[in-house]
């Protein structure tokens, strides 16, 4: 089995963290560390290593997981004034928790292209 990450630990409640959503398919919390006024990071209920690994994965886990992303931001409020959602992947985009997770940014005005 592998190596138990941050975020197990942040599901099981090993570790605390500030729900803002949740359902069946997705846990949703603040991020430890925001880079903007509204930073959540939503993780499905079931591990993934990173986006790469959704291409082996069912449509109905990954449409739950992507789903419970746009709940989470509805429930936060976001739909009417944006936000992004990114997914840092592998490590040239310097993805440092190898569970997949969501992160919801919005508040502010968000520059492109990121960093
Ligand atoms: P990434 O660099 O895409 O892998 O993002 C990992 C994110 O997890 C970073 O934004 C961290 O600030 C965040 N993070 C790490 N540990 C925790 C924690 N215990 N609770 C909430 N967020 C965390």
């Amino acid at each position: 089995m592998a190596e138990q990450t941050i975020f197990d630990k942040v599901l099981s409640g090993e570790i605390p963290s500030t729900s803002v959503y949740e359902d069946d398919a997705v846990y949703a919390f603040n991020d430890i560390n925001p880079q903007a006024p509204v930073h959540v990071l939503v993780i499905p209920r079931t591990r993934f290593e990173s986006v790469a690994d959704l291409a082996d994965a069912s449509p109905d886990a990954i449409g739950a997981f992507m789903r419970g992303v746009a709940l989470t931001a509805r429930k936060l409020g976001l739909e009417e004034a944006g936000y992004r959602v990114v997914f840092n992947t592998g490590a040239d985009a310097q993805q440092s928790v190898a569970y997949l997770h969501a992160h919801i940014l919005a508040g502010r005005k968000l520059g492109w292209p990121p960093g």
